[in-house]
């Protein structure tokens, strides 16, 4: 209400309507009876659409692990790779999970926290290579430049405002070679490919993996989720 008493009025789509407070119901106007109304959807919808963005995720996200170790093939230091078949337990899927998911939580989104579970789980299909038997560096996406590759490629697939995606996979390889470190499995070729070797890591890195793990989720949580500042004009 104005000070004046009259009416208010508001600019709408650059033409000037009277608008009042009843124009906040819908198809008031009559020109705008024709619009469209934006489409209500269930819960189970809502549902249906999450799992087809996790799942479509998680496999381009598993294809581009395996496809990226195809790139081991050319780079020096390589070995004659061993059949993976039964290399990974339950037991390791089920701590790849568990690492995933306590990093995800950060995203405070359940579809990013499963996201980040699936892909610390998924980053192993870089040891398929290993079943046609040729030489190659061994698990070539436990690296900073396979994380790098990741957050690009999904960016650009699924989103390129999506950050908290891209800081999913990078994450999910963190979290990764964290629960790698505590089983004692630590043995990565973390700066492929400029520098060829194996790193062995101390058990006990398994912590400062995680919590680099849970220092991009949380930087890119804060960042996506800030506020616009609002400026206020100057009486
Ligand atoms: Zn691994």
């Amino acid at each position: 209400m104005t000070l004046s008493g009259a009416i208010p009025v508001r600019k709408d789509r650059g033409r000037t309507t009277q608008n009042g407070f009843q124009n906040r119901v819908r198809f008031e106007c009559p020109k705008e009876k024709n619009k469209v109304m934006p489409r209500v959807r269930s819960m189970s919808q809502i549902w249906k659409k999450e799992a087809r963005y996790i799942i479509k995720t998680a496999l381009v996200f598993c294809a581009l692990s395996a496809a990226f170790s195809l790139v081991g093939m050319v780079l020096p230091e390589k070995v004659l790779l061993h059949n993976p078949t039964g290399g990974l337990s339950l037991h390791e899927i089920a701590g790849h999970m568990l690492w995933g998911l306590v990093a995800g939580t950060v995203f405070l989104s359940a579809r990013y926290v499963i996201i980040t579970g699936l892909f610390a789980v998924l980053i192993d299909s870089d040891h398929i290579i290993g079943l046609f038997h040729v030489e190659a560096l061994e698990r070539m996406s436990h690296s900073i430049a396979f994380g790098t590759i990741a957050v690009i490629v999904l960016m650009i697939s699924f989103g390129r405002k999506d950050y908290r995606l891209g800081a999913a996979a990078f994450a999910g390889v963190l979290s990764h070679l964290s629960f790698d470190a505590f089983d004692g499995d630590s043995k990565f070729p973390l700066f492929v490919p400029f520098y060829n070797h194996q790193i062995i890591f101390p058990t006990i890195d398994w912590i400062l993996f995680e919590i680099a793990a849970v220092a991009v989720a949380g930087t890119v949580t804060i960042l996506a989720t800030r506020r616009p500042r609002v400026i206020t004009a100057q009486p």
